[in-house]
């Protein structure tokens, strides 16, 4: 029998040895770290500890109960679970790291609006109840062209809320080089089937042509769908059907036209390295009924789903019953109409941070990387500045390769290292290459250069911070 082996008894002995709940309360170290924090937190302590080691103990490891470990626990429940983190991997628009930090204007209108009440949905002009568009409204109708606009919680409500309303119970028409999954297992066919519309897929995966969609559409088509291809690319033999195209073809049989633009530019980013992608504006000019595009991709504002086009299709969208559950709060009202406001200024390239991350020239990119090795180097960390590339990220521009530059640490056990800095606090999140960790300096300031570099120290040399 297993528990008559010496480990198996070793290990009874070790779980044997575990203090209880009020034992521990009441040693007094441990009662000491108690004058700090609250019974409940101290409680909640010593019982998230002591399921620590047991669990340690029963997946083998030979250790015992310290009361450091109720000390670590209090310092975890001291920190909120989400937490600002440093951003080393040069990719702008993670998706796992928040997206599109705000502005400091958008920053500072939520703070605004969120320390007491606001005029979300009230009329100031005439005292009676109004739309929390309405606040956003102008600003997208003037940046893009549009007749009129609504927002909701992301752009993958957007299109279920798009579909559902000028489309259930019919058939969409889509080209089948178009039928995409974004990040997070959102896929095209998936949403349509939720929406309660039939998928007709047209052309090939790599050549569809707007003949194609004039041969499927009947008197059942609902919607004539495209889809930006913003996470992958198809090169090659190709041939897509252009937003104009359909929009003539819609017109002529009365079809309205989706288009699903995902990272959506509001306007046009020069920088090295970077892809073109449509704008807003472009797609709206074509004539698309709707288009859809997120608030925290290339736009650099907050999570959102902003639908802008013609007023007749979005009035239905603002009819729509799902609208309603879908709707945004008033602190992405807030922080959407801050960076609106940007483009409307003329300021978004300085004043988003995305933005700027990604029209940060490679020379000041350089200079940065030089920074955080000047600052490695005083703490004697073995580590060279490396040219490399960092991504757009948010399944924007998947082509694109800004150039930046990056410093990787030498000598020291990449994953190990990489695991210490992402625990430790700030956590940062860096890259690993060829087995050395590399951090791309292109979405740290140079004040998080140095507070990596002095994590980055710590962590080579195994002393605490
Ligand atoms: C990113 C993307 C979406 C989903 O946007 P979220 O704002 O993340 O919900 C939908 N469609 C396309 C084409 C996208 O690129």
């Amino acid at each position: 029998m297993s528990s008559s082996s010496p480990e198996a008894s070793r290990r009874r002995a070790l779980l044997q040895a575990l203090p209880s709940i009020d034992e521990l309360l009441s040693e007094a170290r441990v009662a000491a770290l108690g004058e700090r924090v609250s019974r409940a937190v101290l409680l909640e302590a010593c019982r998230k500890a002591v399921a620590e080691v047991r669990g340690e103990i029963l997946s083998g490891a030979e250790v015992s109960f310290t009361v450091e470990r109720v000390e670590q626990q209090l310092a975890r429940l001291a920190q909120p679970n989400l937490r600002r983190v440093l951003n080393a991997t040069g990719v702008v628009l993670h998706t796992n790291l928040g997206r599109a930090p705000l502005s400091a204007r958008a920053i500072e209108r939520v703070r605004e609006v969120a320390s007491g009440y606001c005029n979300l949905e009230l009329d100031l002009d005439e005292g009676e109840r109004g739309s929390r568009f309405a606040h956003v409204v102008d600003l997208l109708c003037s940046l893009t062209g549009a007749e009129d606009a609504i927002v909701v919680n992301n752009c993958a409500a957007a299109t279920v809320l798009t579909l559902g309303a000028l489309a259930q119970g019919r058939e969409v028409i889509v080209s089948r080089g178009e039928l995409v999954e974004i990040g997070g297992g959102f896929r095209v066919p998936d949403v349509m089937r939720q929406s309660g519309c039939t998928l007709v897929e047209v052309g090939t995966t790599n050549r569809t042509r707007v003949g194609d969609y004039e041969a499927a559409l009947g008197a059942s088509t609902g919607l004539l769908l495209k889809v930006h291809r913003s996470n992958f690319a198809v090169v090659g033999f190709t041939e897509e059907a252009t937003t104009s195209q359909l929009v003539a073809l819609g017109r002529a049989r009365g079809v309205p036209v989706f288009e699903d633009l995902g990272s959506g530019a509001l306007e046009p980013l020069h920088g090295d390295g970077l892809t073109s992608e449509p704008t807003v504006r472009t797609v709206v000019a074509a004539g698309a009924d709707v288009v859809a595009f997120s608030g925290d991709k290339l736009l650099g504002g907050p999570q959102a789903g902003i639908l802008v086009g013609r007023e007749e299709a979005i009035s239905k969208l603002a009819r729509h019953p799902l609208q309603r559950a879908l709707r945004v709060d008033k602190l992405t009202v807030a922080a959407l109409e801050a960076t609106l406001e940007a483009y409307r200024d003329g300021t978004a390239d300085a004043e988003l941070p995305a933005r700027a991350m990604l029209l940060e020239p490679p020379t000041a990119l350089e200079r940065k990387a030089g920074v955080l090795a000047a600052a490695l180097g005083r703490e004697q960390v073995r580590h060279r500045v490396v040219a490399t590339t960092s991504r757009v990220g948010g399944g924007s521009m998947p082509l694109a390769q800004p150039p930046s530059y990056a410093v990787a640490v030498e000598g020291a056990a990449a994953q190990r290292l990489h695991d210490e800095l992402r625990a430790g606090s700030p956590p940062i999140v860096a890259r690993i290459c060829d087995d050395e960790l590399w951090l791309d300096v292109r979405c740290l300031t140079e004040a998080d250069c140095l507070v990596v570099a002095s994590r980055v120290a710590h962590a080579v040399r195994g002393t605490p911070c």
